[in-house]
């Protein structure tokens, strides 16, 4: 059978391969073993030490590196992943489903008379391949497969474990790439909200703001400002993700107290995003179910809400806190801060 190639990439350091990349090589190997196929593993990083994570895999690792691939950018990402793609000759090319390579996969295939699809969940099937994949904001589970050939599975971060194992001297084939002319210079990054970054996709723990931080309290006056110290004090000393209620997040276009560091791009739920964390925690919001559908792949859910009837303790979360949560929060960033 002709190869499978797993395409990888380094994250902003440059000489480490990012998660997703690693859990795109399990996929990978768990796929070549099972149809019995070669196995092909391709870097693109600024440093050729980022495949030194993959030499225990025993596969023939094929690198495109140097200072042109430091930063994600159309033009020099979509020509690596061209060579490498020549280079190996695959039937099956399997790439982490993140924003560096997503911009450039569907490009890539089309260039090589390949498929391509994304947001793959599982790997399945013996003698011929079936992926899976959500649809209609995850409420359909469909099982696929194509015919054509190169097919390109983007592979949704979260599922797959990565590939650990210690870092040794790997043995890499360098892969010439004819560079096109650069249009493109990367001056640096600007995260889409002002202040600090808090969409945090690799985060163990989703923490989400409802609109109650912003609502009177029980002594008739709102603490919106409180509540916001409170949020980005307990982010900071977590690293948790950040997401959002979407009554809180519209609140800025009704006129109401604002929590200024939520977008739009923080919503969970039906009409937002579906993140995947081992672990959630709810705060201040109801638990109705366009919410909660965004939690689908949170394995561990719990909420502190101060409604006994909310959405979360009628099935929805598996611990349910009936507390104030601006007395818990402070008592939790309390306990953090004294480590
Ligand atoms: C078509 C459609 C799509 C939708 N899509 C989404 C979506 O994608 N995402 C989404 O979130 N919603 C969505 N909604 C809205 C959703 O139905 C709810 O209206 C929304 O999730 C409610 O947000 P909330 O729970 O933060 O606010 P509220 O319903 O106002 O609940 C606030 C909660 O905070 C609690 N509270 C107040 N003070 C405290 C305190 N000090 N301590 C603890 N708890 C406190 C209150 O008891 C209350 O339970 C959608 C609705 C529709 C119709």
């Amino acid at each position: 059978m002709e190869p499978i190639l797993v395409l990888t990439h380094a994250d902003e350091t440059g000489a480490a391969l990012t998660r997703a990349s690693l859990e795109a090589v399990t996929a990978g190997q768990a796929l070549a073993q099972r149809l019995n196929a070669p196995l092909i593993l391709g870097v693109v990083a600024a440093d050729q030490a980022a495949a030194n994570a993959l030499a225990a895999t025993g596969a023939r690792i094929l690198a495109i590196t140097g200072p042109d691939f430091a930063q994600p950018r159309y033009a020099s990402d979509a020509a690596a992943l061209e060579a490498l793609c020549r280079a190996a000759s695959p039937s099956i090319v399997l790439a982490p489903g993140s924003s560096r390579f997503a911009r450039v996969a569907a490009g890539v295939a089309h260039r090589l008379g390949g498929r391509i699809d994304t947001h793959i969940t599982a790997l399945s099937g013996d003698a011929t391949l079936e992926v899976t994949r959500w649809f209609y904001r995850q409420r359909i589970e469909a099982r696929l497969h194509r015919d054509g050939s190169p097919w390109f599975l983007l592979l949704e971060p979260g599922t797959n474990a990565p590939f650990n194992s210690t870092v040794a001297a790997a043995i890499v084939e360098p892969v010439a790439v004819a560079l096109p002319a650069i249009r493109t210079t990367v001056s640096g990054l600007r995260a889409a909200s002002a202040g600090e970054q808090t969409i945090r996709p690799d985060a163990k723990l989703l923490f989400v703001a409802g609109a109650g931080w912003t609502k009177k309290q029980p002594d008739g006056q709102v603490h919106a400002a409180e509540a916001g110290e409170l949020i980005l004090s307990f982010l900071s000393e977590t690293h948790a993700s950040l997401g959002s209620s979407k009554s809180l997040v519209d609140q800025g276009s009704d006129g109401q107290p604002v929590l200024p560091f939520l977008t739009h791009m923080n919503q969970i739920g039906q009409t937002g995003s579906t993140p995947r964390h081992p672990k959630g925690l709810s705060t201040c919001c109801h638990g109705e179910e366009p919410h909660v559908v965004g939690w689908r792949f949170v394995n561990d859910r719990r909420a502190i809400s101060l409604d006994p009837n909310c959405g979360w303790t009628r099935g929805k979360a598996d611990v349910v806190y009936i507390a104030d949560a601006f007395k818990v929060m402070s008592k939790v960033n309390e306990l953090l801060g004294s480590d």
